[in-house]
């Protein structure tokens, strides 16, 4: 199965069902259908199979149509975040060597000047068809509406690189096979809407791979309501105007939601199912956001860039539990989806038991087939045919995991394992913290030492001994940070996530 048959899937079933509403405009899957397979047609025009075409853009319809298009012309899509300085994104492009760049005219500026660094781009294509670029309508306008040949369930479909979060941004190549094969997981392992007619609202840019639930509610027949970029009126906005019934979130995105001032106004009670993932939920705010949205089924999910997706997930039943006198639920990953496996390791590769803190590895069919390259750091990712995700984490005796840490955001300070996020979650527990992310910085007696950095909620005025006091009053006296800092925001990227490896350089 090819990702655009998930549209073709759909537009068999029910072509008049609207799939797509982007501001004022709903599609149909019938003309969503059409005009894919027309701008597939259009690109084979302007580019040959494997060639890599870039997008740069804010989310909108043309991005949605490249999504399914382009691995259907057995092309290979490359969303950029539009966040990245024009540096970075020339960095990117120079690694992965599009031939074509598709970008609107707000990006144009930094587009040409990376197309004009970059000597594999030869047409650079614009949504709103601006003078002097090729126009995108014309990609579409007068071709075939008839399936292309070129893309096999093993073609690479799209190349997206990772948050960036540790490191530099390592290119993930996804198959059409392992695209399909994580919708499919999702939609298999969570409960659907069971609304006659329900709207998925998809606040995530395309540009990351949580984009995919545009994928995943297209395979599931719900409509979808797209936003340009993520904004807490804009959502609300959405919410409101559309009676949205399902979204997924980032954990910023919903403190954010919950802090907005106009929440309390606002009917959010058409929403049955909210999905979150893509980062460590801090449990104060889930347990804040059960409360708020009472109405709605809450389901956690983990996932990676490489998977194509999540691998671990629970639904409403492990939130029920919670309530129900298991409290810790609140904090785990799920289990282990329907089509994916998932086992935790030591060091040297041997499955550890229930409780055990280890590596997560993951395998099934939606695991990636290598970054685009680097083959030393494929090869330091896979280990006897599991992926190895990078994630600590462990599994209790009824098969739910949590996820503990990431490998390299351990602290080790005086011979002892410090785990941030523990540290992270009883801080963000302190009524005055908005939020926190704890880093270890090279100390000469300890190794390691524990620091916190804080967004403050309202004035700054916590001191460094209420923290310290507070912290200690929760965890052990090693656990706890030995200075913290306040600022007025943490570092974010698009998705956002802290990005840790800015604060450690801070630190240092
Ligand atoms: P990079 O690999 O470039 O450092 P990244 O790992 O942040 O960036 P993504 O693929 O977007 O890039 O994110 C995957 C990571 O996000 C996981 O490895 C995990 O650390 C984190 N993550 C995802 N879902 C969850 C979750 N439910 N709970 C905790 N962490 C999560
Ligand atoms: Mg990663």
């Amino acid at each position: 199965m090819l990702i655009s048959d998930v549209v073709a899937l759909a537009a068999g079933r029910a072509p008049g069902a609207p799939a797509l509403t982007f501001e004022s405009t709903t599609w149909t899957f019938g003309e969503l259908h059409a005009a894919v397979r027309r701008l597939a047609h259009g690109l084979a025009g302007i580019a040959r199979r494997g060639d890599r075409i870039a997008v740069l853009a804010e989310n909108n319809v043309e991005y949605v149509l490249a999504y399914y298009a382009v691995p259907l012309a057995g092309m290979v899509l490359l969303p950029l975040n539009y966040r990245l300085a024009q540096r970075e994104i020339a960095d990117l492009l120079a690694d992965a060597a599009p031939t074509v760049l598709i970008t609107e005219a707000k990006y144009l500026d930094p587009a040409r000047h990376a197309a004009d660094a970059v000597p594999s781009i030869r047409t650079v294509v614009t949504v709103d068809d601006v003078a002097g670029t090729t126009p995108f309508s014309g990609l579409v306008d007068g071709r075939p509406d008839t399936e292309p040949e070129g893309a096999d369930e093993s073609s690479p479909a799209w190349l997206i690189y990772t948050s960036g979060t540790t490191g530099r941004a390592k290119g993930a190549v996804l198959t059409h096979r392992n695209v399909v094969a994580g919708a499919v997981n999702a939609v298999l392992s969570w409960p659907r809407a069971t609304e006659e007619r329900p709207v998925t609202l998809v606040p995530w840019p395309l540009c990351h791979i949580a984009g995919y639930n545009v994928l995943v509610a297209h395979l599931a027949a719900e409509n979808v309501v797209l936003l340009r970029r993520y904004s807490t009126e804009g959502f609300l906005d959405a919410v409101h105007r559309h009676g949205v019934t399902g979204t997924t979130v980032a954990p910023t995105m919903l403190e954010m939601l919950l802090r907005h001032p106009g929440i309390g106004a606002c009917d959010t009670t058409s929403i049955t199912r909210i999905g979150y993932g893509s980062a460590p939920m801090p449990v104060a705010t889930l347990r804040e956001a059960l409360t708020r949205f009472p109405n709605a089924g809450f389901r956690a999910g983990f996932g990676m860039t490489e998977l194509a997706g999540n691998a671990l997930a629970h639904g409403p039943e492990g939130h029920r539990a919670a309530a129900a006198g298991r409290p810790e639920l609140l904090a785990s990953a799920g289990r282990s989806m329907l089509l994916s496996a998932a086992r935790i390791v030591d060091d040297e590769g041997v499955e550890l038991g229930a409780d055990e803190v280890g590596e997560l590895e993951i395998r099934g069919d939606q695991v990636f087939s290598g970054y685009w390259n680097r083959p030393e750091a494929t090869a330091e990712a896979f280990r006897d045919g599991w992926f190895r995700t990078g994630d600590l984490a462990r599994r209790d005796a009824e098969g739910r995991f949590a996820i503990v840490d990431r490998r390299k955001d351990m602290i080790l300070t005086g011979g002892e394992n410090v785990y941030s996020r523990e540290v992270e979650d009883v801080l963000h527990q302190h009524p005055r913290i908005a939020a926190a992310a704890v880093v270890g910085a090279p100390d000469e007696l300890w190794g390691e030492r524990v620091v916190a950095v804080i967004e403050a909620d309202g004035e700054p005025d916590l001191t460094e001994r209420e923290i310290r006091e507070f912290c200690a009053a929760h965890l052990a006296g090693y656990k706890c940070p030995r200075q913290v800092l306040v600022v007025d925001e943490l570092p974010r990227n698009t998705a956002g996530k802290v990005l840790k490896r800015e604060l450690r350089e801070r630190v240092r």
